[in-house]
């Protein structure tokens, strides 16, 4: 809100856009994930779905499964908030009407931290085999004021407990080098601070859980594929919003592609980073894919939109083509910074340990991987 006197957005045909932008806000509360999922559990709702699926790194990726996922799950979040009077769903912004976002208080009912998102979560909790939600919100509230990323800031701790330099689960000591080490930037401080790559390089780690030394969030590569595929080949590093396959893999949205096979993985990580990419350039938040993947009115609302606030008349494949525009000048970009084929690749403990409960192992080869940039 500008109390300032702009003059708002201009919209060229305000009666399209009116109707294109009712069909989209439809879509998005019919859909069962962003109607429903996301606002009752938060992205959180991911921690029991993962962990049944195998596919919940845990210990720093030894396992895919955490003992203790139930206390830390979205479900068991939604009733400590409810009980403390928080708010189970909140938008980030005004315009939200998804609002995963939520407001989780302190035993005393004063506001702790807001946003507690699944990755954290995940991060904090199973690869840090830490089941005490309050103390990971706490962390979560920290790292926050300090401005520090909190996937990024996990993984380390995970790398972190590798090296000895904590015991695993030790969530207090967690909390006191979070505020005490990285918060005033001490020796060690700098070092975690530094991500998961400065941990495993500064105390000789071989097991970090990075590419392009950018840590690997909350998805096994080895049981849930695609989004493997998405971590390698990714511009950005490992970053699982790039190209989100625990769409088709695990929720069976957009159809289905079994995440512990090879099949089919390289294409769909490829057509999500090409939509994803023009999505993201619209200034919409990723989690409208799920309606987009399955309710055919969906994205051409969201074209409709774009076409009346505009003026213009853009078509699906315009969309496509832009996507497609984008990740080849960010991958360019990289080439120019010095980066080639050997960094699209998974540290080596990913082809060389399995992964319980299903065993499974990367097993893609080089020449597989770089077929994504076929396009
Ligand atoms: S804009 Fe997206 S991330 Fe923010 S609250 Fe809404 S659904 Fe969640």
């Amino acid at each position: 809100i500008d109390d300032q006197g702009a003059l708002g957005v201009k919209i060229a045909d305000p009666e399209k856009f009116k109707v294109a932008a009712r069909t989209f806000a439809k879509a998005l509360l019919d859909h069962p994930v962003s109607g429903q999922g996301l606002p009752t559990y938060g992205t959180n709702v991911l921690v029991n779905i993962l962990n049944e699926a195998g596919g919940l790194p845990t210990q720093n990726f030894k396992v895919g499964q955490f003992a203790g996922a139930d206390k830390i799950s979205g479900e068991t979040m939604n009733e400590i908030i409810t009980a403390r009077g928080g708010k189970v769903k909140h938008g980030c912004h005004a315009g939200c009407i998804i609002q995963c976002s939520q407001v989780y208080n302190d035993k005393d009912g004063k506001y702790l931290t807001s946003g507690f998102e699944y990755e954290t979560i995940w991060g904090l909790g199973a690869d840090c085999c830490i089941d005490n939600l309050d103390d990971i919100a706490m962390a979560d509230s920290i790292m926050d004021d300090i401005g520090i990323d909190s996937i990024e800031t996990a993984v380390t701790f995970g790398v972190a407990m590798e090296a000895g330099i904590l015991p695993w689960g030790d969530s207090k000591e967690l909390l006191r080098i979070l505020a005490e080490e990285i918060g005033k930037g001490t020796p060690l401080g700098r070092i975690l601070g530094g991500g998961a790559g400065s941990v495993g390089k500064a105390y000789g780690v071989t097991r970090v859980p990075v590419v392009k030394n950018q840590a690997i969030p909350a998805y096994d590569p080895r049981s849930v594929k695609g989004i493997g595929i998405t971590y390698a080949t990714s511009t950005m590093g490992a970053d699982h919003t790039a190209g989100y396959t625990i769409t088709t893999n695990i929720l069976n949205v957009g159809g289905h592609i079994d995440p512990l096979k090879k099949d089919g993985q390289v294409e769909l990580s490829r057509n999500l980073q090409i939509a994803t990419a023009a999505v993201d350039s619209t200034g919409m938040c990723i989690f409208v894919a799920f309606p987009a993947l399955d309710i055919p009115e969906c994205l051409p609302a969201l074209i409709d939109m774009i076409n009346a606030r505009f003026g213009i008349s853009l078509t699906g494949d315009d969309v496509t083509n832009l996507g497609k525009h984008i990740l080849k000048v960010e991958r360019q970009f990289n080439i120019e910074a010095g980066f080639n084929k050997s960094h699209d690749r998974l540290p080596e403990f990913f082809s060389t340990e399995t992964v319980a409960p299903h065993n499974a192992i990367w097993d893609f080869s080089d020449a597989e991987i770089d077929e994504f940039w076929n396009f």
